[in-house]
């Protein structure tokens, strides 16, 4: 069992760059290893895939996931290409050439994950290539949908057993769900027939969701306000019919917010762009139905906003769900409104008329009563899912928040207002935050702003707070968005009431003074200008490889960066969500960008903490050397051979065989062994047993003419390797 748990955590910390598992990750992990079924029950964003894809590293032969979410596949199969561990999808989006293709890979062994429909499964061809493959286990992810009490029945998974139980053996079989009453998990168990299972679940709880519940008088203004201070964020935004959604999308684009949009009445080329869209982060917010969701499985999404109350707890947690599957802080705002009330009992109605509908009275009776209440929302949905939360009050959500003071911002208005007014009112809300934050962009300085009496003199907020502050006030009415692309900052004359009428303006909400924000998760204050710094890093980093931004690196990860300053490889490794793969192929991008904001800004980064970190400066040189291994790395990776390495680099034979040697010793993924003069390896070996391996002269002497100063070296370290 503790042989398990170091070998998979070792393997955590490599391929995903995690330092520990999360509750319950390896309970199921060791049972599997056991060859003993499981049932994991576990909320959206727990870690549930790790559950199985640890298992099928060490397990001989190849997991079958069988997914219902086709769209899905490609995703999770890429992300795990890009952190090294060989996989595939198999469905109906291949190519009949990339099907044979795949299908022949798999009968070679060369996948240790592949990914199936539960259609796929009844294929008898399909199951001709089960039965030639090796397979380790079976990991059924969304178990439910083999329950017709579940909420996503799926007839085909009600056939998975029988298919298994043809196997020549069985393999061990692992169902993971978010979402089970203990009527879907008796269900799950007998159905998928699983043999005497492992059960955990770990509860509904996700603690990195604010709930809040507001009823602004006026919801599109809210909206528009909120994803108007979140630019830099993702986010959904739901609506209950689609001509809302064109509405708000419209009107978002007017204001110059970066929009998709998708509702069943749009074409499926068109849902599928602005899907794409939205999860490569070409877009920043999502203006949708409930249509859109199923299958997304982009994990940086930071807020979730209703605009209407959906029809029950069942849907708006899942729905609501979708935010920070990363782990990372997220925040689900529903909009409440009474006629919300009166639009789902309609919608309820129009359902068949032959059906009992008091089952769907009581959950509309039960959301509505989530709206009203005023005790911690975060308790009432454990508590509606059956849970009994050992807390009182969450202290993360509207309710349990609600006494935060009203925030006098007069000053600060006044500030905002003059700016505005001094910029001739002819800018929009970037500009005019670079202004007030005092930036050195070369718009301000060529503008000649710098000049101006309020330039600078908010240099104490972030700028996104400064935005945050006068989108409340375009929403509280004292300043108006005018222009359609690019919108421009105008004062109403309402203004004049805070300018020279005395009056006070009062926010309740807190701000953090500095560039920095404060956030438990982290150890260290996260620097919000590195932050977005690597996030632009991120999509350009992340176009070039074809990849969706947050299979690159999460926002967690991104935000460790910009808390911990990670000036070496060794630092960097320790980044969670940074594994040997991930920093092979991205980290020294970042590492260069982390390593230029500390010099640029002089930063002294702490030297307490990691033994290497003497000073920036030493640092530098051993980056250097990080860095030009690292171009020879990809370019042998890229297919070009050492001389011609050589020549593109201007550099000797000699030197990129050294960077790959060094390459090859920290661990990278190399096979070097093909530039070995094997054939002489016993007398290589011989005449440093003879010699020693002060001197590499005397070694070269001793040896055919044929040997290398890489042979011998690479023996070196063989042996050295062998002998620890
Ligand atoms: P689920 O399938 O349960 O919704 P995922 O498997 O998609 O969740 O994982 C959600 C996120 O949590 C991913 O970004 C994943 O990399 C991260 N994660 C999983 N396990 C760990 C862990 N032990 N430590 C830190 N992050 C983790």
């Amino acid at each position: 069992m503790n042989d398990y748990l170091e070998q998979s955590r070792s393997l955590l910390k490599k391929f995903f760059g995690y330092d520990d598992f999360r509750v319950g990750q390896f309970d199921i992990i060791s049972h599997i290893l056991n060859h003993e079924d499981c049932l994991a029950v576990m909320p959206t964003g727990s870690g549930k895939s790790i559950c199985y894809q640890i298992p099928s590293l060490i397990l001989d032969g190849c997991c079958i996931v069988v997914s219902p979410l086709i769209s899905l596949m490609k995703d999770q199969v890429d992300g795990l290409n890009e952190i090294g561990i060989s996989s595939a999808f198999i469905n109906s989006s291949l190519s009949s050439r990339e099907y044979i293709k795949t299908v022949q890979n798999a009968a070679k062994g060369m996948y240790k994950i592949i990914y199936v429909a539960p259609e796929r499964l009844d294929s008898d061809s399909f199951f001709e290539l089960m039965s030639n493959l090796n397979i380790s286990m079976f990991a059924i992810d969304e178990a439910h949908c083999v329950s017709r009490w579940g909420h996503d029945f799926r007839p085909s998974y009600t056939n998975i057993s029988n298919v298994i139980s043809r196997l020549s053996y069985r393999p061990v079989v692992a169902a993971f769900t978010a979402t089970a009453t203990e009527m879907v998990k008796k269900d799950i168990v007998s159905l998928l027939n699983l043999s005497n299972p492992f059960c955990l679940t770990t509860g509904f709880d996700r603690k990195n969701l604010s709930f809040s519940v507001e009823t602004p008088t006026n919801r599109k203004k809210f909206i528009y306000s909120y994803v108007q201070s979140h630019l830099d964020d993702s986010g959904i935004v739901y609506c209950l019919t689609r001509k809302s959604v064109d509405d708000l999308y419209d009107n978002l684009l007017r204001l110059g917010v970066r929009a998709s949009k998708y509702h069943a009445g749009m074409s499926d080329k068109d849902r599928s762009i602005n899907q794409n869209d939205f999860v490569y982060d070409k877009t920043s917010v999502m203006v949708a139905t409930n249509a859109f969701g199923m299958g997304i499985d982009k994990s940086n999404i930071r807020y979730v906003i209703h605009m209407n109350m959906p029809r029950d707890l069942e849907s708006y947690y899942q729905e609501a769900g979708r935010a920070g599957r990363d782990g990372d802080v997220s925040s689900c705002i529903l909009l409440f409104h009474r006629s919300d009330i009166m639009t789902n009992k309609f919608l309820i109605e129009q359902g068949s008329p032959y059906v009992d509908h008091s089952n769907e009275y009581k959950k509309l009776n039960d959301i509505v009563d989530y709206c009203n209440t005023d005790k911690c929302l975060r308790r009432y949905i454990l508590e509606y899912f059956g849970e009994s939360p050992v807390f009182d009050l969450c202290n993360n959500c509207s309710n349990c928040n609600s006494e935060i003071e009203l925030t006098d911002i007069t000053e600060d208005s006044k500030k905002i207002l003059s700016c505005i007014k001094r910029m001739n009112e002819r800018y929009g809300v970037g500009l005019v935050a670079d202004v007030l934050k005092g930036s050195r962009s070369s718009k301000v300085i060529g503008f000649g702003f710098d000049k101006l009496s309020t330039y600078g003199i908010m240099s104490e907020y972030s700028k996104s707070t400064i935005k945050e502050l006068i989108s409340f006030l375009v929403s509280e009415g004292y300043i108006k968005n005018v222009g359609d692309k690019y919108p421009v900052l105008v004062l109403k004359p309402e203004s004049n009431d805070v300018l020279f009428g005395g009056k006070q303006v009062f926010i309740k909400r807190k701000f953090e003074k500095s560039d920095s924000v404060v956030d438990s998760t982290f150890a260290k204050p996260v620097d919000m200008v590195l932050f977005d710094i690597l996030k632009s890093l991120r999509v350009e980093v992340a176009d070039k490889s074809g990849v969706p931004p947050f299979i690159v690196f999460t926002d967690v990860s991104l935000k460790y960066m910009a808390s911990e300053y990670p000036v070496t490889v060794d630092d960097f490794l320790n980044i969670p969500g940074v594994g040997r793969f991930k920093m092979e192929r991205y980290g020294f991008v970042f590492l260069d960008a982390v390593c230029k904001y500390v010099e640029d800004n002089n930063i002294v980064v702490d030297s307490s903490s990691c033994s290497q970190r003497n000073s920036v400066n030493k640092k530098s040189s051993d980056l250097e050397k990080e860095s030009t291994r690292k171009i020879s790395f990809d370019l042998y990776k890229s297919g070009k051979s050492i001389l011609e390495i050589a020549n593109i680099r201007g550099l000797t034979k000699q030197t990129i065989q050294n960077h790959l040697l060094d390459c090859y010793k920290n661990g990278f993924d190399l096979d070097l062994e093909k530039e070995i003069h094997t054939e002489y390896k016993d007398v290589i070996c011989d005449a440093i047993n003879t010699f020693g391996t002060d001197k590499l002269k005397p070694l070269k002497d001793a040896v055919p003419n044929a040997v290398s100063y890489l042979d011998i070296r690479y023996y070196i370290y063989e042996l050295e390797k062998n002998n620890k």
